[in-house]
């Protein structure tokens, strides 16, 4: 049988390091089940791994990754939308109490739905119909007059922004929300300095919380 070597030598020191010290806590996970307290949405991309950048560990976080970090709009489940899906099971069955949108900078995803709405065009059969859910925060960078590193900013942004938007857009997260029974946050992770910029929606202004206190919305549990 063949198998990606790299990762089975990856996976075998995980079992002999991670698992080998954590043996009760994966035993008890199998058994009660999952309860973690937030989710995060992040991207797809392979620079932004949302586990290793928030330091958390099984059982800690519920976690949805797709192309460029975006909510879609509730369309009442007339598509196979699996972050739909995922949002459900956190909100109504799970119990989360935070949901973190995390989009990045260099978004990939992002930069297609951008380069799509100024005229380019790439034969991406599946691409460009996924990353048309972020058109309205683009949009609104491009009519703002920002070029180059702050257009690529404002527009990566915003989609964090209508992402929230479209959370709210759910009924079920809506009522938690109204409710104090959950939180929405957004999140911007610079991958070159390895920054985080939470935002405040009250101000509506990304901050940099890399050097402050930790964030009270992540639980501060070590795992290695
Ligand atoms: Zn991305």
């Amino acid at each position: 049988m063949q198998f990606v070597k790299n990762l089975v030598n990856k996976y075998q020191h995980f079992l002999k390091k991670e698992r080998e010290s954590h043996k009760e806590l994966y035993r008890e996970l199998a058994q009660n089940g999952q309860k973690p307290e937030v989710m995060l949405i992040g991207c797809s991309d392979s620079r932004v791994p949302l586990e290793q950048i928030f330091n958390v560990g099984p059982g800690e976080v519920f976690t949805v990754r797709n192309v460029a970090a975006l909510v879609p709009p509730d369309d009442q489940g007339r598509t196979r939308n699996s972050t739909a899906a995922a949002l459900e099971y956190a909100v109504e069955h799970l119990k989360v109490k935070h949901i973190v949108v995390v989009g990045h900078s260099q978004c990939g995803g992002v930069a297609a739905c951008t380069d799509h709405l100024q005229g380019k065009t790439f034969p991406n059969q599946y691409i460009d119909s996924w990353v048309a859910v972020a058109k309205p925060g683009i949009e609104k960078a491009l009519q703002s007059g920002a070029q180059g590193a702050d257009l690529q900013l404002q527009t990566e942004q915003n989609t964090i922004r209508h992402s929230l938007q479209n959370l709210m857009g759910y009924d079920f997260i809506a009522g938690a929300v109204k409710t104090g029974e959950l939180e929405i946050h957004g999140a911007y992770f610079d991958i070159e300095k390895a920054r985080l910029f939470a935002l405040d929606q009250e101000k509506d202004q990304f901050v940099d919380i890399s050097y402050k206190e930790e964030p009270s919305i992540v639980n501060n549990r070590k795992f290695c």
